[in-house]
């Protein structure tokens, strides 16, 4: 009796699953939109004039908030709230795990006469202690001080989260030590955007422009996979590690380019329906959704917003892409690389400044080459990019994300930015002393007159380029599918941050004895005749690119390993203790949390895989094993010609053999791992375990083409790829 049915069970519920319809469903967007956000219009609208008045010194000057203050905003809050259905709060924040936390409190607090009363104070908003001892704090906090501090971010509205038995107010919130040092992604992703904020102002004012506050902007592109819940549960690789850690390349993957862009299947569609609506009424402002390259792979891009509430609402994304998914009986995969051999998920961080009057200051206009504005943040970001490769690498460094860069399919582990034909020639043009003319991007014909001419981009898309100017913002895009936006964002600020400052800094000094477009020329041309080696228009994924960063010196770490140590090479130090943004304890802290979260998932990948090899597919293998050896015999007695038989249980019996010395090396490789250091233990495990690993995998990839289906315990490729 073949043991494994229950695989086939799970195939036939996945087929015979049905859509829940929702009675109410058509989207009505302006008025759901930000239904269940206070956002600051309408707290605005609940609090007494001097109250507002005081709260927005806050908000936008940073101005600390009194309690008395508090006390009203409190107050106004949980009316809030609680018209909306919420018995409870949570100071939500941002540790540095990548997801976010929660600890819940009740409104009520019953009294000793039996009843219960209502209570949310200003001291309740602005300040929690969740005893947090658990989370990473990379030696910032041993246990026997183990106090965590969550502070209210009074910049990003609070919102509520449903749940079909109740509600609750989220209000975020950074988190820190009792010492005040940051154990968040938060607290420096604010700083970063002070730091920026107050260099694009010293800019500006070189360039007469005047502005209450500069902004960076960000948008994430998110890119998922969906596959059904029933064979998600049945894997226990998806269930430990988010991906699949076995399986057989399917006879039909993304071979047909038959995906990309497709439409849309329905049960896919409901759930983005869904998805969007939710994300609305927390005021987050999606856009656009498509099928991606990989069968089963989709992807959602949001209007950009300030970063501090883009990254908090990409928080809130993800989290919402998982939780609807569950109720379409799906299971929403955000990892970098949930199947071999299929494109891995990534997230495009577009990244750009504006000022608070929503002023672009990366939109080049038409004629780019007199644009000197623009010309001047555009040179910064390519110095800072330039000179701070390491870091913007080390911001992506995840073990998932290792699995991606560098396969082309993703953009390589080389940093370098593309910046399209128009712009390198205006460089090219200032680099030889003048600035003349634009390239014209001009209009698309398309040979018939039906069809209307269509404004064509001065520069083109490449796919292959880790960080891309794309017409009026840069677009980073090696970040990990599953990872916060925030890191990567406190490096793109802060390197650019120090950027400005020395462009400024040399055009402050020049300016007293040349005309300012002169010494503007100087400064530029200074910095380009640097930071030009970054750009690279071309092929990223071929290998003359491998030859030709290394003649040009750009750094290639092409691993996790290669990459975090560089995190506190004393220039990063510097660099983010003069912004203010990180301190040297913060920095080393990061550094030993993610090497950490790199072994961690690690040792999770290869104890799972182990698991699975000895406890599904070894049985599996020695069944079918057994059920030939049975036929062999009985054939031999009957006289009847076996070699097909006999064949089929030499290879199968071979292929285990395989598996079982392969298993003997990985337990062996383990016991003699010595390295007593962090870093130096990520870099044994993956030089050393991750190989061996890839033998048992390829043995177990190679027994699923050969054992009988009926005895093969997991769902495969092609079962979870193509059902939906
Ligand atoms: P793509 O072809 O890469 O999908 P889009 O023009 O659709 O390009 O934009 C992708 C993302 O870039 C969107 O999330 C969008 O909000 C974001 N974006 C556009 N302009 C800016 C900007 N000035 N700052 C930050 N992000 C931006
Ligand atoms: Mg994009």
């Amino acid at each position: 009796m073949p043991h494994t049915i229950r695989r086939y069970d799970a195939l036939a519920a996945a087929r015979s699953w049905s859509p829940v319809v929702n009675d109410d469903f058509r989207m009505d967007i302006t008025n759901i939109f930000g239904e269940n956000v206070l956002d600051f219009q309408n707290l605005k609208s609940r609090l007494p004039k001097s109250v507002w008045a005081d709260l927005k010194k806050t908000i936008v000057n940073g101005e600390t908030l009194n309690s008395k203050v508090a006390d009203v905003v409190a107050l106004a809050m949980k009316e809030w709230a609680t018209e909306k259905g919420a018995t409870h709060y949570t100071h939500w924040f941002q540790p540095l795990t990548g997801a976010t936390a929660e600890k819940h409190d009740s409104f009520i607090t019953p009294n000793q006469g039996g009843g219960a009363v209502s209570e949310f104070s200003g001291k309740d908003l602005i300040q929690g202690e969740p005893d947090a001892s658990s989370f990473p704090s990379g030696g910032l906090r041993p246990t026997f001080e183990a106090r965590g501090y969550t502070a209210w971010d009074p910049t990003s509205p609070v919102f509520l989260m449903e749940n079909p038995n109740g509600n609750y107010l989220c209000i975020p919130t950074a988190f820190a030590s009792w010492k005040g040092e940051a154990l968040d992604h938060k607290t420096p992703l604010l700083r970063s955007i002070e730091a920026l904020n107050t260099q694009v102002k010293r800019a500006l004012k070189l360039f007469g422009v005047e502005t209450v506050r500069v902004i960076p902007t960000v948008g994430a592109e998110q890119e998922y996979f969906l596959i059904d819940q029933e064979f998600f549960y049945r894997r226990p690789d998806l269930m430990t590690s988010g991906r699949t850690l076995v399986g057989a390349k399917p006879p039909r993957g993304q071979e047909l380019d038959d995906h990309y862009f497709g439409s849309i299947p329905d049960r896919v569609l409901s759930y983005m329906l869904d998805v969007e609506r939710e994300l609305y009424r927390l005021g987050i402002p999606v856009k656009t959704r498509h099928n991606e390259v990989a069968p089963g792979q989709f992807e959602l891009a949001p209007i950009f917003e300030n970063s501090n509430i883009a990254a908090d609402h990409q928080q809130l994304t993800m989290i919402i892409l998982k939780k609807t998914a569950k109720r379409y009986g799906f299971e929403c995969l955000l990892h970098e690389k949930p199947f071999d051999g299929l494109n891995g998920s990534g997230k495009h961080l577009n990244w750009s400044l504006s000022t608070k009057e929503g002023l672009n200051l990366l939109e080049p206009g038409d004629s780019p080459h007199k644009n000197m504005r623009f010309l001047f943040f555009f040179s910064a970001v390519l110095w800072a990019v330039y000179r701070h490769q390491d870091l913007l690498r080390v911001s992506i460094a995840s073990a998932g994300n290792d699995h991606r860069l560098g396969a082309n399919e993703a953009p390589p582990a080389i940093i370098s930015v593309y910046i399209g034909e128009q712009l390198e020639d205006i460089i090219t043009q200032l680099l030889n002393g003048g600035l003349k003319n634009s390239i014209k991007s001009g209009l698309l014909g398309l040979g018939t007159p039906v069809l209307p001419h269509v404004p064509k981009h001065a520069g083109d898309r490449n796919r292959t380029s880790p960080f891309a100017f794309t017409g009026n913002k840069f677009e980073f895009r090696a970040v990990g599918s599953s990872q916060s936006v925030s890191f990567p964002t406190v490096v793109l600020n802060t390197i650019v941050s120090e950027a400005l400052d020395v462009f400024c800094t040399r055009l402050e000094g020049l300016i007293t004895e040349n005309d300012f477009e002169d010494a503007l020329k100087i400064v530029l041309i200074n910095s380009l005749k640097e930071s030009q080696k970054i750009i690279f228009n071309g092929d990223g994924y071929s290998d003359e690119w491998q030859k030709e960063a290394a003649r040009r010196g750009l750094l290639n770490l092409k691993s996790t390993p290669d990459a975090l140590p560089r995190l506190t090479d004393k220039k990063n130090i510097e660099l983010f203790e003069k912004y203010r943004v990180l301190s040297e304890t913060e920095v080393h802290s990061r550094l030993e949390i993610w090497a950490e979260q790199y072994l961690t998932t690690l040792t999770i990948e290869v104890d799972t895989t182990e698991a699975i090899a000895k406890t599904m597919v070894f049985p599996a293998a020695v069944r079918y094993i057994n059920e030939l050896a049975q036929a062999v015999t009985d054939t031999k007695k009957l006289d009847v010609k076996n070699s097909g038989a006999v064949a089929m249980l030499n290879t199968v019996s071979e292929a285990l053999n395989e598996l079982g010395d392969a298993l003997d090396r990985l337990a062996e490789v383990q016991s003699r791992l010595k390295s007593d250091n962090i870093i130096g233990k990520c870099r044994e495990y993956k030089e050393k375990v991750l190989p061996v690993v890839t033998d048992v995998r390829d043995a177990i990839d190679f027994l699923e083409r050969y054992t009988a289906d009926d005895y093969w315990p997991l769902p495969v490729y092609r079962e979870m790829l193509f059902v939906k």
